[in-house]
């Protein structure tokens, strides 16, 4: 069950914790995706009164059958996309976080022309299959361009039980990455790492737990 009083207690505590390391101004800039995967519509909607800045999901079906209706904030596609799913996502996502390969960036250009994107990186190699190589996401923002799909940052997931080091390393990589392309945004972080990825420069976290509770 989704407390909207207690959701807002939990945004404010967040929202203080990425003031305290990113100072206020800095802060002001980092957008909160609320991640309400598993949780109904009532979860998006306190998210948007407590004032976060988007939702993500990360099962396509789940997102269609929820935000078709209605969508009380603009919806991050946070999960692997299969090609075949581009068609039935298009008309809700607002931002595609994990486009990956030259063949997703073609179906998203194809079916949301113009779209926001943004190039997930598998930064150690490590664990997750999804994400491209570093040294494939230059090739693969000049193909966004080429398609005027419009890619304005990288997204990355910490290897699974990392420790805060490898974790830290992990999101500098990336921060690091974006820099050279001239990207703005750095989409890293979730409820178990965000503060380490507000250190490292992260400008969209992911967060479901620390907002909602256990799923
Ligand atoms: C579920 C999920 C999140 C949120 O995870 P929490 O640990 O609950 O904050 C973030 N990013 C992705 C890609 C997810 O699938």
């Amino acid at each position: 069950m989704i407390n909207p009083a207690q959701v807002a207690e939990n945004y404010e505590r967040v929202r203080s914790e990425i003031v305290a390391i990113a100072g206020a101004q800095r802060a002001e800039t980092i957008r909160i995706v609320a991640v309400t995967k598993t949780h109904g519509v009532e979860a998006a909607i306190a998210a948007a009164e407590c004032g976060c800045d988007a939702i993500g999901e990360n099962y396509a079906q789940e997102a269609v059958s929820k935000f078709t209706d209605t969508k009380p904030l603009p919806l991050h596609f946070i999960g692997h996309v299969q090609s075949n799913k581009v068609r039935s996502l298009a008309p809700i996502v607002d931002v595609w976080q994990t486009v990956d390969s030259a063949g997703l960036a073609r179906e998203i250009a194809k079916r949301a022309p113009g779209a926001q994107v943004m190039l997930q990186v598998n930064i150690s190699g490590e664990g997750s299959k999804s994400g491209c190589t570093p040294g494939e996401v230059e090739d693969l923002l000049a193909l966004c361009v080429d398609l005027g799909v419009n890619a304005t940052g990288l997204m990355t997931i910490a290897p699974l039980g990392a420790g805060s080091v490898a974790t830290g390393q992990c999101f500098k990589s990336l921060r690091s990455l974006a820099n050279t392309l001239g990207l703005a945004d750095c989409a890293m972080g979730m409820s178990s790492d965000f503060t380490i990825a507000v250190a490292e420069g992260a400008t969209v976290l992911r967060l479901g737990t620390v907002l909602f509770g256990a799923r």
